[in-house]
């Protein structure tokens, strides 16, 4: 968990006046060790790769270095508008195209000067709303999202005076090359959830928006998880960054407690029934197990991981059927319906949600206690991506992995290699809150 044991308050990291007046409006109170650390070296100017566990507010940590960022231009760029206003009269200035005169008039420059890049629709969404409130008095600075599934047409309208671009990798690209977003303003590269974004599925798109931005740039990494070798590709994008690995122990919360149940498999009697029978043989086990433990655990909300959007579908649909009205969000649906279930599930008009990997990082949700893998996730940084999805900014969490016999490997070798503690349960358990 957080531990903030110092007694040390966001006004020692200097802070602009207009964004502490945003963080005691927000409620922050004291800062977490990564924000302790990592705010002031990047608002120094210096690379970063920032590693902490997952809820530990990262996003402040880039939010509040990027609107400092453009805080400091607009300084720069007053003194020199002063002087130029100085030199037009009123009719000069009438006599300007409007985004000139907005810009004079603002004194704050209406140009795209740093670029966020997250892996997921969602996240970004997030981090524009996260950003947007920090900067709710630092008038005239604007973030907004570019994300796939939207009209590109309107993306070149939302561009008009906003700083801070925050999208996905294949619009952010997009943009770019239809010479929509200009990149040679752009000052400050920010990659949230960087290993993902350097993951073969990404880095090529990531690798070339990078080339069209100006050299002169800080380039700043976060995530919870860096596996060694993307690290080293990482380094590549940067130039002598400063590490500051707050997880080198395990990437898991100490407020999430963590249980695996193990789902037997059914004799078949010597019938031979096929594999594909036989694992959904055991995605009906783990669906009852699931329903029993939804009964009678007492939990806000929860997030139910599937590997598969078919098996995600049906478990919603099953579960809306048992009492639980349950939605699922998965990739392949409309940007519409995945903001839509978003937004239920942050109003709290949504209890239980079904996903697949989606959203299984970054994503935010404050009362979400109770995260379950009904299907074993793809790898170790997944779990602990997944099971992050509780536990935010020090509150306390329960993870639920299930596993059939030939699963249970997973876990034996997750305990080993991390020195975390899961502790396996069945049916009926007790699980004690807090
Ligand atoms: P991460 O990206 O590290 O997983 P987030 O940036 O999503 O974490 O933040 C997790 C939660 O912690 C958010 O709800 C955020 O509002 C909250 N938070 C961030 N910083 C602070 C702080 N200094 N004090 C209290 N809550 C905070
Ligand atoms: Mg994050």
């Amino acid at each position: 968990d957080i531990k903030i044991e110092n007694n040390i308050t966001f006004s020692e990291l200097v802070l602009s006046d207009d964004i502490m007046k945003a963080i005691d409006e927000i409620g922050y109170i004291r800062p977490s060790p990564i924000q302790l650390k990592a705010i002031p070296l990047g608002i120094s100017g210096q690379d970063l790769i920032a590693q902490a566990k997952s809820g530990t507010g990262k996003t402040a940590v880039f939010g509040i270095i990027a609107i400092e960022h453009i805080l400091k231009e607009a300084k720069l760029y007053q003194n020199q508008n002063n002087s130029r206003k100085s030199l037009l009269s009123n009719q000069d200035l009438l006599n300007l195209d409007d985004e000139t005169y907005a810009e004079i008039m603002s004194g704050v420059p209406r140009k795209q000067m740093v670029l966020i890049i997250s892996p997921t629709r969602e996240i970004a969404i997030q981090i524009t709303q996260v950003i947007n409130q920090l900067a709710k008095y630092a008038k005239r600075i604007k973030a907004e999202s570019f994300i796939g599934g939207s009209r590109e047409a309107d993306d070149v309208k939302k561009l008009i005076g906003t700083q801070i671009v925050v999208g996905t990798p294949g619009r952010i690209k997009s943009l770019i090359e239809n010479l929509e977003l200009r990149t040679e303003n752009i000052k400050m590269l920010i990659l949230d959830e960087a290993d993902k974004l350097l993951d073969p599925s990404f880095s090529k798109v990531i690798n070339w928006i990078y080339t069209t931005l100006p050299k002169e740039k800080q380039t700043l990494a976060f995530s919870a998880t860096y596996p060694e070798s993307l690290l080293n590709l990482l380094v590549t994008y940067m130039k002598n960054p400063v590490q500051i690995r707050l997880c080198s122990d395990t990437p898991s919360l100490e407020g999430i407690k963590q249980y695996y149940q193990i789902v037997g498999t059914t004799s078949n009697n010597g019938i031979n029934t096929s594999l594909s029978a036989q694992s959904y043989d055991i995605f009906r086990k783990k669906v009852n197990s699931c329903l029993i433990l939804l009964q009678e655990v007492s939990f806000y909300q929860a997030i139910i991981f599937c590997n598969h959007k078919s098996r995600a579908e049906e478990l919603s649909r099953t579960l809306t059927k048992e009492g639980w009205p349950a939605y699922y969000i998965s990739g392949d649906q409309t940007q519409k319906d995945r903001s839509q279930t978003m937004q239920a599930l942050k109003n709290f008009q949504l209890r239980v949600l079904v996903s697949t990997d989606l959203i299984s990082r970054g994503i935010d949700i404050e009362r979400v206690n109770l995260v379950i893998n009904l299907d074993v996730p793809k790898d170790y940084e997944t779990y602990f991506h997944r099971i992050g999805r509780t536990g935010r900014f020090g509150t306390y969490g329960v993870a639920i992995s299930y596993l059939s016999e030939s699963e249970k490997s997973f876990i034996s070798d997750l305990i080993e290699l991390y020195d975390v503690q899961i502790s396996q349960r069945k049916d009926h358990d007790i699980i004690p809150e807090e």
